[in-house]
């Protein structure tokens, strides 16, 4: 058995970045942006007044000083002539600052009388001018990869940049396999549960900017396992749910090994999750995941994401781990490192009460993984430890 690092490890070799395509900038939220952008214009492209009130000329700034108004500069209709001595352009936040002037008195620091306006509070030396490309010049980047959040979307828009080049969705095939599982809405016999991690997964898969195919239910047979594994082809990576064990309905590992699956590994030193394989078919990387919801989950958040993170050409694909004081104690750790479900809360974290790995309720209380080292000793409330936000 191998440590959660080391299969990460292998599990990177299998994936690597996806190619990139163009997108509409109204479609790049949420998207990585594989190469740099850069900005095609200067922002502000002239100097730009931030107030409204009135242009002058800075060394005529004084207190009482008096002007005459001779034009006005509105925003995206510059005043076309130049302010001369004792002269004012009435000029509204946004627009263009007129030759001659270098100086923008606020509207509420004037009096005017027709076409006379008087100083009549003590401007200040802010000039209230944004001079030419003070947000950005032509030719600034935003660096990639990026993921791109709201922010830049309205940054690019500004820069006018109307296609955004982002790393391809990977594609990803979900199968569930077992006799027991129907589908969500439809009506299960006696024996059967509902499909759930599934839909967990494909959630969270999403939630990473992955196209996720739901493929139907595998049955506990090898022609159905067979069939399944031939629906997800094209996708970049195939997760099998379930199977992955050593019951005799287990069958994912020998299916996959008879359609010349390139095993990187098997069984992981780790709670929940241990049976987790990995490996290669053809251009395909292939997870299998245990079919315990909450294991399936837990590999989800620690090993799918990381891999998803990776095809997308994201730098950062480890979720950084957070410290938190404990507010109950914990009994010592086995030898594999143990995710239990956890919950923060604003005086520290603590453990949920039950851990087994069937339990899907417990782990929607939890908002986080609480990380124990291999024979981590019995910890006292107060003390430090380690978790993942989920
Ligand atoms: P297995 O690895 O197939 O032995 O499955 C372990 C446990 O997880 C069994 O109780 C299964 O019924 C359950 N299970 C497997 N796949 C799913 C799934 N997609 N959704 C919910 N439970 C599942
Ligand atoms: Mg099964």
């Amino acid at each position: 058995m191998i440590t959660v690092e080391e299969a990460r490890a292998l599990l990177f070799d299998l994936v690597g970045p996806l190619p990139s395509e163009q997108v509409p900038l109204a479609q790049s939220a949420g998207r990585v942006l594989s190469h740099a952008v850069v900005a095609t214009r200067d922002q502000p492209p002239f100097a730009a007044s931030s107030m409204d009130g009135y242009a002058v000329k800075a060394d005529e700034v004084e207190l009482h000083a008096m002007f005459k108004v001779v034009g006005e500069s509105a925003a995206g209709r510059r005043f076309d002539g130049s302010v001369g001595p004792g002269q004012a352009v009435r000029i509204f936040t946004g627009a263009p600052v007129p030759d001659g002037a270098d100086f923008v008195v606020i509207q509420e620091d004037t009096d005017r009388r027709g076409d006379l306006i008087t100083i009549t509070d003590h401007p200040g030396p802010k000039t209230n001018i944004r001079p030419a490309g003070v947000d950005f010049m032509a030719g600034t980047p935003i660096t990639a990869p990026r993921l791109i959040r709201a922010e830049d979307v309205a940054l690019m828009a500004a820069m006018n940049i109307a296609w955004v080049p982002v790393s391809r969705k990977p594609v990803i095939a979900l199968i569930s396999t077992g006799d027991e599982l129907v589908m969500p809405g439809e009506e299960p016999g006696p024996d059967q549960i509902i499909a759930s991690n599934t839909f967990g997964l494909r959630a969270l898969l999403e939630g990473l900017g992955a196209v996720v195919r739901v493929l139907p239910i595998a049955r506990d047979t090898v022609s159905s396992l067979e069939t399944a594994f031939d629906l997800a082809r094209g996708a970049d990576l195939i997760v099998t749910i379930g199977g992955a064990s050593v019951g005799d309905y287990d069958l994912v590992s020998d299916v996959s090994q008879g359609l010349a699956m390139d095993r990187s590994f098997y069984k992981i030193r780790m709670r929940p999750g241990k049976p987790l394989m990995a490996g290669r078919m053809g251009d395909t990387a292939m997870v299998g995941l245990p079919g315990n919801p909450v294991s399936a989950m837990v590999c989800g958040y620690l090993f799918l994401a990381p891999m998803v993170r990776r095809m997308l050409g994201l730098e950062m694909v480890l979720p950084p781990f957070h410290s938190a004081r404990l507010t109950e104690p914990l009994t010592e750790n086995g030898p594999r490192e143990h995710y239990m479900r956890a919950v923060l809360g604003e005086t520290g974290i603590q453990a949920c009460a039950d851990q087994d790995s069937s339990l899907l309720s417990v782990l929607a209380q939890a908002n986080a993984l609480l990380v124990r080292p291999p024979n981590d000793p019995a910890r006292k409330t107060g003390e430090t430890v380690q978790y993942l936000p989920i």
